[in-house]
């Protein structure tokens, strides 16, 4: 399928901005080709500059709950717009924001904002580490929790070596701190916090995973790792950013039933405009500066009007009854629908969902941790990605991400999505 005028940006772009993008998975590096540029969207629908229309499964990597350009987000953004687009001083819609999310999500107490979910979980290992007075932490294969260095690690080779930086750039001395260890194995964060204790100032993990497609945590996984956590001293967080506001008002927390001590938001927070936050049990958040032990955390936009405005508005449209039972029925329309098409196609691939998070992994394993992953099928996975596209099909290009259906995805957008999947898994076996 040609896309003359994308193809023309995209050479233009590779001039002046790195790899064409300002975020790297956009420039469709993992499947080939070159990316679309967006014009424009409305709805569940996004608009390229050649003028193709796709229904949208990416929705911006997650912030946008009720897709594009919802009428009652693009009005409260114009009115807070015209009142000024930044004061660097507190306005009255950071309080309406922080209040509506310490009422939704159940372990938060206070909550600071910063403008990215990188800033948000960068903030929340610093507040552990100075609330501690430890350096090391612990997170899991197949998380991703923002371009932070401490986050950039992999395991080394063995249980006994180092981890090792996944960027140059990052110093080893920084990945020395961080261990990285198998998501949903309760008795490896076992060992590594016995062998560790004393040590770990925090356990970060994604309590759905949603950044290896979607895997959801084992029974018993999210309280072990609570458990460890209050035997230990370690502060346990939660990288809701994908999580919260879309597996429930109260986040994976409330879903599962595990209460983190820090919580991070990003994604839906911010409406679709910079703003992203971390907050949880008031006798931590009181060690953030100014306040307690004075853990640094500044930004000339955090709380930015704008993204208070639009993120507040969606969290409304989120509190109104009967929203999220809605989200849950659409999806698993969606997921059984797949479902029935693997099996009528005589495929058996992985199929995870949980909420408004789901994931097609082109392998007949189940898929439960990171090493389950990396059996699928990329070349499979890359034929079926451009089939979807031609059809009108716009999902993300890895197989490492969840579709990310929206509040407006209606019935009939769900079943044009069916007839796609259906005919382009038929063209590719
Ligand atoms: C997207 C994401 C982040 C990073 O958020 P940015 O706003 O892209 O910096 C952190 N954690 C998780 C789980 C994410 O999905």
């Amino acid at each position: 399928m040609s896309a003359p005028r994308s193809a023309a940006a995209f050479a233009q772009a590779q001039q002046v901005i790195p790899g064409g993008v300002n975020s790297p998975a956009r420039a469709f590096g993992a499947v080939g080709g070159g990316p679309r540029f967006i014009d424009r969207g409305a709805g569940a629908r996004i608009f390229d500059v050649d003028g193709r229309e796709y229904i949208d499964y990416v929705c911006s990597w997650g912030p946008l709950i009720f897709g594009h350009a919802h009428p009652r987000v693009v009005q409260t953004v114009q009115e807070a717009c015209a009142k000024g687009t930044s004061f660097g001083a507190p306005t009255e819609l950071e309080i309406a924001l922080a209040e509506r999310i310490v009422e939704m999500v159940p372990s938060i107490e206070m909550v600071r904002m910063v403008s990215s979910g990188t800033e948000a979980t960068m903030a929340a290992v610093r507040l552990a580490r100075g609330h501690t007075g430890r350096d090391k932490i612990a997170k899991f294969e197949g998380c991703w929790h923002g371009h932070g260095d401490s986050f950039l690690s992999e395991a080394g080779s063995s249980a006994l070596t180092l981890g090792v930086p996944t960027s140059p750039g990052v110093p080893q001395s920084v990945v020395d701190s961080t261990l990285t260890l198998p998501y949903n194995d309760a008795a490896a964060v076992r060992t590594a916090a016995r062998e560790n204790s004393g040590q770990i100032a925090a356990i970060i993990v994604e309590p759905v995973a949603g950044n290896m497609g979607t895997v959801p945590p084992r029974e018993g996984f999210l309280p072990a790792l609570r458990q460890i956590a209050d035997e230990e001293g370690i502060v346990l967080i939660f990288d809701e950013v994908i999580t919260g506001f879309r597996v429930g008002p109260g986040g994976a927390q409330e879903r599962y039933g595990v209460m983190p001590d820090l919580t991070c938001l990003g994604k839906i927070v911010g409406g679709g405009l910079p703003a992203a936050a971390y907050g949880g049990k008031r006798e931590i958040m009181e060690n953030v500066s100014p306040l307690g032990l004075k853990v640094s955390q500044a930004g000339t936009l955090s709380g930015n009007p704008l993204a208070m405005a639009a993120g507040l508005e969606q969290l409304t449209m989120l509190s109104e009854p009967g929203v999220y039972e809605t989200l849950e029925s659409r999806c698993a329309d969606l997921a059984d629908g797949m479902a029935d098409n693997l099996r009528n196609l005589g495929l058996d691939y992985a199929l995870n969902r949980v909420g408004a998070m789901l994931c097609m992994f082109f392998t007949s394993q189940s898929v439960v941790d990171f090493a389950s992953v990396e059996t699928v099928d990329l070349a499979r996975f890359k034929r079926y990605f451009w089939a979807c596209l031609e059809q009108g099909l716009y999902l993300a290009p890895s197989q490492y991400e969840c579709m990310f259906p929206s509040l407006v995805h209606g019935e009939g957008d769900i079943e044009e999505t069916l007839r796609i999947h259906f005919a382009a898994l038929k063209a590719i076996h």
